[in-house]
C-alpha cells in the first residue's frame, strides 16, 4: 500500500523525525560520508523513519551531472540504513562549504496516514511516498541488492520538494530509494 508523504513545514535541523534538510544523524563515531566518484562531502539530502530504520540519503552536490548523481552504484550518492536508536547529529567536516552539504532549509516529511483528517491533505504539498510501487517516470529500475543480489524492495519516493531555492536536485525528476532488510543495504538512484 502506497501512503503519501506530505509537508510538514520547518522542523529542528536534527529533529529525530522524516525530514528533508538539516543534519545527518548516525552512531557515535560516524563520520560524513564523501561522494565515491570526486572524494567531496556529499550533501545531506532526506532522513525518512521506516519500520526497519531510519533511512538518510545524500548526493554529491559539488559537480551536478558529473559525479553520475543519478545512479544506484556509481558512488554520487548514499543511502544509509541505521539503527533506529542511538542516533546522533553526524560532525559537520571542517571548512566545507555549507552550501553543499545541506539543503538551506529544513521540513518534516508526515505521512498522510498520521495527518489529521482536518488538518490535510488539502494545501501541503506532496514530498513523495512511502511503500506501494515506484511511480518511475522512465522504466522499472530497480535495482538488486549490493549484498544478496535479490531484488530490492522499494521504501521511499520522493520529489525535489516544494520551494526551488531549498529543493533537492533530481533534475526536475523524482527519486526512489530501496532497501533489503535482511542486508541493512540501501540504494537511492533518480528518473527525470
Ligand atoms: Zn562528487
Ligand atoms: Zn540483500
Amino acid at each position: 500500500m502506497t501512503t503519501l508523504l506530505l509537508d510538514g513545514g520547518p522542523v529542528a535541523p536534527d529533529a529525530p523525525v522524516s525530514r528533508t534538510g538539516g543534519v545527518p544523524l548516525g552512531p557515535a563515531g560516524t563520520l560524513w560520508p564523501v561522494c565515491r566518484a570526486c572524494a567531496g562531502p556529499l550533501q545531506f539530502l532526506a532522513q525518512i523513519v521506516l519500520d526497519a530504520g531510519v533511512l538518510a540519503l545524500f548526493m554529491c552536490a559539488h559537480r551536478p551531472g558529473r559525479c553520475e548523481q543519478w545512479s544506484p552504484s556509481a558512488g554520487g550518492n548514499l543511502a544509509l540504513l541505521l539503527p533506529a536508536g542511538g542516533l546522533v547529529p553526524v560532525p559537520v567536516p571542517r571548512g566545507a562549504d555549507p552550501q553543499v552539504l545541506g539543503l538551506g532549509a529544513v521540513r518534516a516529511a508526515v505521512s498522510a496516514a498520521d495527518v489529521s483528517s482536518a488538518a490535510a491533505p488539502e494545501g501541503r504539498a506532496v514530498l513523495g511516498s512511502l511503500g506501494g510501487e515506484p511511480d518511475w517516470l522512465q522504466y522499472d529500475e530497480t535495482p538488486d541488492c549490493p549484498a544478496c543480489a535479490r531484488p530490492m524492495g522499494f521504501a521511499v519516493g520522493l520529489r525535489e520538494g516544494p520551494d526551488p531555492v531549498t529543493a533537492m536536485n533530481f533534475g526536475s525528476g523524482r527519486a526512489y530509494a530501496h532497501v533489503c532488510g535482511g542486508c541493512g543495504a540501501a540504494t537511492l538512484l533518480w528518473q527525470c
